[in-house]
């Protein structure tokens, strides 16, 4: 999938809206539309980059950033100190659904252990 068909990069560019809970130069984080928990939130860098397995040393920086940002985000979201869990959906097996690489960021409550 190219950018122009791509959902998050409409919510980026501002051509679809979202919750949004933090934004800065490289990156997005906003509301789930179909939350799986009290908290869930979706985090994308602002370039396309399809999933995980393309993440190559020239756009590092930017799932880098995502990164440093998650325990501000979980700060903001309230969910630092109960803990939360971080997810990347790759491909089909992973069960990505939308073709832009993003990081679940999940918690407000006990999470389901055993799968990991
Ligand atoms: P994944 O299944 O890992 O690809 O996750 C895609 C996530 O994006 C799902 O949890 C969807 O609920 C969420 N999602 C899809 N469309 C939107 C949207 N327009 N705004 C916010 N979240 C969305
Ligand atoms: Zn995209």
């Amino acid at each position: 999938m190219n950018n122009e068909n791509c959902i998050f990069c409409k919510i980026i560019a501002g051509e679809l809206p979202s919750r949004k809970v933090y934004e800065d130069d490289k990156i997005l984080a906003f509301h789930d539309i179909n939350p799986a928990a009290p908290v869930h939130i979706i985090c994308v860098p602002k370039i396309h980059v399809g999933s995980l397995n393309e993440i190559e040393p020239k756009n590092l920086e930017y799932p880098a950033r995502i990164i440093e940002k998650i325990p501000e985000i979980a700060k903001i979201m309230g969910i630092f100190d109960s803990g939360y869990r971080v997810i990347i959906n790759v491909g089909k097996d992973g069960g990505q659904s939308v073709g832009h690489l993003h990081f679940h960021v999940i918690g407000g409550k006990q999470l389901p252990l055993g799968l990991v």
